[in-house]
């Protein structure tokens, strides 16, 4: 057959085939198959060797695509013994170790072809040949090895439309390994009828990539079954968390990715990069997670930020995580309300309208001292002025950081201003100083006794002596005046008792029983009054010495004994001598004055009382004995305050030699006066210069020698107490008052232990001081007839204050202590009722019939109950059944201690028979006030009464009460005006 009848033989079934070609367009190759040989890439001759030359024939077609394509084809199938070779060009090896062959072909099935029985084969074989070098056309057939020997699948293929057609094969072989530099591809045909369509050889390898954001570079595998172990490096702006790994396989395929990378701050991940964080968002440390978004109140303008700044008046405390939200300080605590109890005081406040943001809120209160101060300095108007206070203010919990909105502030000085400053701190309020606020409360504490003497040490015991030492109580709340030591023997149950008095912390007790167990207690006197006292602190003395004198020395003991008991003998002589030149000089200020009490009472002969100075024959005696006479130079008169029956009141300035000088108060004799009104004038000094208390008066000197004639007195700010209650109506909280009340009755103890009769207590004549203590004052004797524009005559004749005498001494001038406490009633009435008229506008007729009925004054508005109760309890008929002011100050030290007693008021609680309210029969008239009973507890005020509502009492006429019995003494002013002022006597409530 010729060459022409070879070609149709063979060129129709290929034709077929390209038109049939499944194969896709472009092509694309796996992307680890990396190619070595392609003959479809090639659009010109290859250029392979073809030996013999009638045997394999390169013929160009088109594929599919129409692009053109070279092929090689042999179809001698009609002869017998052939062997036509085909050789592809030099193949370098580059890196491949194993390489691919790719053979498409199509092969003629011998069937197919008529007359080649014997002589037609229907397979061809693939061989190789390795060479360090390109041989160029130089060929020896058996230099190549062979792979493989080629068969096709199937030769023909059925089409669905009964076609045959010509299939296309494809053969894959491996060669390797290689170790040369190159090779060549040779083609054994034997007799079949076959074309060549393509043929690629290729390599393996795992193609570079990126996983977990380490990169990896190509690698081509081994040849050998094993993996290759590759390390990856991590992209740009990541970092390394663990060492990235992976392994190619034979396959060129990556295997088990182990380790990773991870984008730095500021960087996100994005398709296998690490890309900065936009702006407006941020990254602030290493990872795979998307950049947040700025918090709020915060910003990021530029991109690849780590972190948001905060915005204006925001801040970031050092611990807060980027991620939170800028905040600012809290806005100040609101609603600061205070509770004093003495000298501590309960703060509390509500939580802060803004907290800032944050949850870490904190409160801290500052406690401040402040006054008032003049441009002088002193305590007269002016600026205030604060300083910190003192370290040993204690604040329970604390005073910085307190979680919960309340704090306890404890051991204040009493009767102090104090401001606290609470704040509302959270964790930025130190980064923005000018932001911060608080809130701030100012409160008085209250007058408190000192706490009890604690620590008591025994220093020396003989038998009839012992020498104690203590300390100072932990909380003085003042300075102490003295210590008052009480002691009795421990058998005799404070039956009868001592009482001693000591300025120092230590005393020695003289004058015990040898060998005798004695309780002692121990008590600090302040200007606030005693403390509680000290617990019972138990002493033996020593026991007699036993010793028995012996026959030798008998007698020298004897002569002993007898010098011993002249000695003591001269001794006491002495002393009684000495004692009764000092009772006529008598100091004012012992240092310990001693007071023996059995039962309670007055025991013994020898303790201070009270001298009436119109007992002594020449009273001026009286004033040098009782009153030191200042030298008129020392004193600088201010201006006027008072008017005092004598002559004017003044305030001025005392200065002594080598002593601050004080403010005090002069009163001054006017011109012309007589000798008694001289002697009466300088009696009441006579008097108050024989008290030494906080709470009376104190006598600093008189001016005798000298024109005009002067008393000089402690100065008080506030002048006297019905005056100050008036201006400073429902201005006090009930502690306040109590306090007040408290000193006053402290001061009445006082005068009455020392057999002191005021006759005249009243609000008018006590006065006040800028730091509220009250003290009695004006002690004069006829004075309180003549003096007191109250004092009327009764019909014994006498000049009396009708309204705050007891009804045994209006009748028949029966003044005792007991009459006082009387007086002390109504002092307490016009205290609670902020310095009210007693009995209004009663005359004093009426006063003195009313109460004789048994009617008394009714409860101020808000009055607490106890201290109506206390009221009622001092205008007892029977005298002996008032309390003593002991009594009285014990109670009200009571109240103070315990301030929620003060919330029951008298208005609210069923109130005694013998009010001025009550049903009676009398012709006591009623006032003409009731129109304004509108608002009145009408049902409580009228007891008894079958009235209900106030509505009905207003409607009802005066003669529709009197028909059922009712007596109303006391004008509406009072009543009504202290309805409204309900809520304003409450405790303050700052805000
Ligand atoms: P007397 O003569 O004591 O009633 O005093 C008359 C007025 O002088 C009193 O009502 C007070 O206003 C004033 N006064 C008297 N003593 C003092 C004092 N020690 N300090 C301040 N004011 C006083």
């Amino acid at each position: 057959m010729d060459c022409n009848a070879r070609s149709l033989l063979f060129i129709l079934p290929l034709l077929l085939l390209l038109s049939r070609f499944p194969s896709a367009f472009p092509i694309i190759y796996p992307p680890n198959e990396v190619n070595l040989l392609d003959s479809k890439a090639s659009q010109g001759e290859l250029g392979w060797i073809s030996y013999p030359s009638h045997g394999w024939e390169e013929i160009s077609g088109v594929d599919e695509h129409y692009t053109p394509i070279r092929t090689f084809q042999v179809c001698n199938v009609m002869e017998y013994s052939q062997n036509n070779w085909l050789r592809t060009n030099w193949i370098a090896r580059q890196s491949a170790q194993k390489v691919y062959v790719e053979l498409k072909f199509t092969l003629r099935d011998c069937n197919s072809i008529p007359l080649v029985l014997g002589t037609c084969k229907e397979t061809f074989n693939l061989l190789y040949q390795e060479t360090d070098e390109n041989q160029g056309g130089h060929f020896r057939e058996h230099l190549f090895s062979k792979i493989d020997t080629i068969a096709a699948d199937e030769s023909f293929t059925q089409t669905d439309l009964g076609d045959r057609i010509l299939k296309l094969n494809t053969e894959v072989r491996e060669v390797g390994p290689l170790t040369k530099k190159g090779f060549y591809l040779a083609f054994q045909d034997v007799g079949a009828c076959v074309a060549l369509v393509s043929v690629r050889v290729y390599f393996k390898k795992c193609p570079n990539t990126v996983r977990n954001l380490a990169s990896f570079p190509d690698t081509v595998p081994m040849d050998s079954q094993s993996l290759v172990e590759v390390k990856g490096s991590c992209v740009n702006h990541s970092k390394e968390e663990e060492p990235p790994r992976m392994y190619c396989s034979t396959e060129g395929e990556w295997l088990v990715p182990i380790g990773k990378c991870l984008c730095n701050p500021g960087y996100e991940e994005r398709s296998n990069t690490c890309q900065m964080c936009r702006a407006g968002f941020y990254k602030s440390a290493v990872g795979n997670a998307e950049c947040p978004k700025c918090p709020p109140h915060s910003f990021s303008h530029h991109e690849g930020s780590l972190h948001c700044g905060c915005e204006k008046n925001y801040f970031r405390a050092e611990d807060d995580p980027p991620s939170m939200a800028c905040t600012r300080p809290p806005s100040p605590p609101r609603n600061v309300i205070s509770s004093i109890n003495e000298t501590s005081v309960i703060l509390d406040w509500s939580w802060p309208e803004d907290a800032g943001g944050r949850k870490d809120i904190t409160f801290t209160v500052v406690c401040k001292r402040c006054r008032v101060v003049g441009a002088d300095g002193s305590s007269n108007g002016g600026a205030l002025r604060c300083e910190p206070c003192r370290n040993n203010v204690r604040f329970l919990p604390r005073a910085a950081g307190l979680q919960n909105t309340t704090v306890m502030v404890c051991d204040l000085l009493a009767h102090t201003n104090y401001t606290f400053e609470i704040e509302a701190q959270n964790g930025v309020s130190v980064m923005a100083p000018k932001m911060r606020q608080y809130a701030a409360v100012t409160i008085t504490t209250n007058q408190a006794a000192p706490s009890p003497v604690t620590v008591i040490r025994k220093e020396r015991t003989s038998r009839n002596s012992v020498s104690l030492s203590w300390q100072e109580p932990e909380r003085p709340n003042g300075i102490i005046l003295d210590y008052e030591i009480k002691y009795y023997e421990k058998e005799e149950q404070e039956t009868s008792y001592t009482i001693l008095r000591a300025r120092g912390c230590n005393v020695t007790l003289n004058g015990l029983k040898s060998n005798t167990a004695y309780l002692l207690q121990i008590r600090a006197r302040t200007a606030a009054g005693y403390g509680a006292s000290s617990p019972s602190f138990q002493f033996e003395t020593s026991p007699d010495s036993a010793f028995s004198i012996s026959s030798e020395n008998s007698q020298v003991v004897l002569i002993a004994i007898s010098s011993a008991v002249a000695i003591i003998l001269l001794t006491v002589l002495l002393y009684v001598l000495i004692g009764r030149i000092c009772c006529r000089s008598k100091s004012k200020h012992p240092d310990e004055k001693r007071l023996h009490f059995g039962n309670g009472h007055l025991r013994l002969p020898g303790i201070r009382t009270y001298v009436d100075p119109h007992t002594y024959e020449d009273p001026s005696q009286a004033v040098h004995e009782f009153a030191k006479e200042l030298d008129a130079s020392c004193i600088a008169i201010d201006k006027v305050v008072g008017a005092g029956e004598f002559g004017e009141v003044c305030s001025g300035r005392l200065r002594l030699p080598s002593k601050k000088e004080i403010c005090v108060a002069i009163k001054t004799l006017k011109g012309g006066y007589t000798d008694k009104q001289r002697r009466d004038f300088l009696a009441e000094a006579s008097i108050m210069g024989q008290f030494d208390h906080p709470n009376i008066i104190r006598l600093e000197g008189v001016v005798t020698r000298s024109k005009p004639v002067m008393i000089v007195t402690e100065y008080m700010e506030n002048g006297s107490l019905d005056s100050f209650l008036r201006k400073n109506d429902a201005q006090f909280t009930g502690i306040q008052l109590v306090g007040m009340l408290r000193g006053i009755a402290s001061g009445m103890k006082y005068l009455s232990d020392m057999g002191y009769v005021h006759r005249d207590l009243a609000a008018r004549n006590i006065l006040v001081n800028s730091n509220l203590v009250c003290k009695v004052s004006d002690f004069g004797l006829s004075r309180v007839l003549e003096d007191d524009p109250e004092a009327a005559y009764t019909t014994r004749g006498g000049k009396i204050p009708i309204r705050w005498t007891a009804p045994e001494a209006i009748a028949y001038r029966k003044f005792t202590s007991a009459s006082d406490a009387w007086s002390y009633g109504i002092v307490l009435w016009e205290v609670m009722s902020y310095g009210e008229r007693p009995y209004w506008e009663m005359s004093n007729q009426d006063v003195i019939k009313a109460v004789d009925e048994g009617y008394r004054l009714p409860p101020p508005m808000d009055c607490p109950a106890t201290l109506y109760q206390l009221m009622l309890d001092c205008w007892q008929k029977e005298r002996n059944n008032r309390p003593k002011f002991e009594q009285i100050v014990s109670i009200l030290d009571k109240l103070i201690r315990n301030p929620g007693s003060l919330k029951i008021t008298a208005n609210t609680t069923s109130r005694p028979a013998n009010l001025l309210l009550e049903r009676s029969s009398s012709e006591v008239p009623m006032g003409d006030w009731m129109d304004g009973m509108r608002t009145l507890p009408c049902k409580e005020a009228f007891s008894g009464v079958s009235y209900s509502s106030c509505d009905t009492l207003a409607k009802t006429s005066t003669e529709d009460l009197k028909k059922v019995g009712v007596t109303i003494v006391g004008p509406p002013k009072k009543i009504v005006s202290s309805l409204k002022s309900v809520d304003t006597k409450n405790d303050p409530v700052p805000v």
